[in-house]
């Protein structure tokens, strides 16, 4: 699933694409892919401009003005851009053509994953009204964290939690959690001020190095441009299960916490 960084990179790429075109055609490919049905996509969109692409967590924001398109892109989608126009079907779950010739599919998106919403209503969405802070805020604090480390869950879980930080998904809290070097398991309640600062530190910096990179590809993500990212080769502990520690050569285990496949190094991160 694409994570922050992922997301981060198509927004940017979606907005050098088509920032400041307009749109001339506009379809989905089912009734409930948008809230605003196959006829409401097209007499909303098509004929404005798109002035502004951003982010929320995983969510990409495509500001038209007086609508914005709220996308999540879930487990396999990708921004693609198609050499013709060509009708949305099951992969292209929505097209759109913008002036001069430029056609992006929005693939495999679930229902309603490609809601239109008025500016004002945006931060009500149902994927955006419990979005804890985004990583990159001055809201997401050492005091912050804190705060919401003050509870028995696991660490992963609440890293995990898009109501706790926005954005994070299983690769980058494997990472950021190894870098901190605390175990995923760890109750949040029982970490020090400094394992605190030091995941705060990691998730900033592994997130931008991320981002640098254009992101992680093990399987389906590409960036609007088509092309795989270059992170996956910068992980250290992520899929690596059975590998040696970069830092101590000890083998990567891998076990399940909050419900997903999670990689740890036990001499880096002790419990
Ligand atoms: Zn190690």
């Amino acid at each position: 699933m694409p994570e922050l960084p992922e997301v981060t990179v198509i927004s940017e790429d979606v907005r050098t694409l088509a920032a400041g075109r307009k749109v001339v055609r506009a379809e989905i490919f089912r009734e409930n892919v948008s809230n605003a049905g196959v006829e409401g996509f097209r007499e909303r969109l098509v004929g404005s401009t798109l002035r502004d692409v951003r982010r929320r967590g995983k969510i990409i924001l495509l500001d038209f003005g007086d609508v914005v398109g709220v996308v999540h892109l879930v487990i396999s989608g990708r921004v693609l851009r198609l050499p013709a126009w060509r009708d949305p079907d099951k992969i292209h779950t929505a097209v759109i053509e913008f002036e001069d010739g430029l056609v992006l599919a929005f693939t495999k998106l679930w229902l309603g994953y490609f809601d239109l919403y008025e500016p004002e209503h945006v931060d009500e969405h149902p994927l955006i009204s419990h979005l804890g802070p985004d990583p990159f805020t001055e809201a997401f604090s050492v005091q912050y964290l804190a705060g919401v480390f003050g509870r028995k869950a696991s660490v992963k879980g609440l890293l995990l939690d898009q109501s706790v930080v926005s954005g994070l998904g299983n690769i980058y809290v494997d990472e950021v959690l190894f870098a901190a070097s605390v175990h995923p398991t760890r109750k949040a309640d029982t970490l020090t001020r400094e394992e605190i600062e030091s995941i705060h530190t990691a998730t900033r910096e592994i997130l931008s190095q991320a981002i640098g990179l254009r992101g992680t590809t093990f399987d389906s993500y590409h960036d609007a441009f088509g092309e795989v990212g270059k992170f996956q080769h910068q992980l250290k502990i992520f899929a690596r299960v059975g590998e040696p520690c970069r830092v101590c050569g000890t083998k990567i285990e891998k076990s399940r916490v909050a419900g997903r496949g999670t990689h740890v190094c036990p001499t880096c991160q002790p419990l």
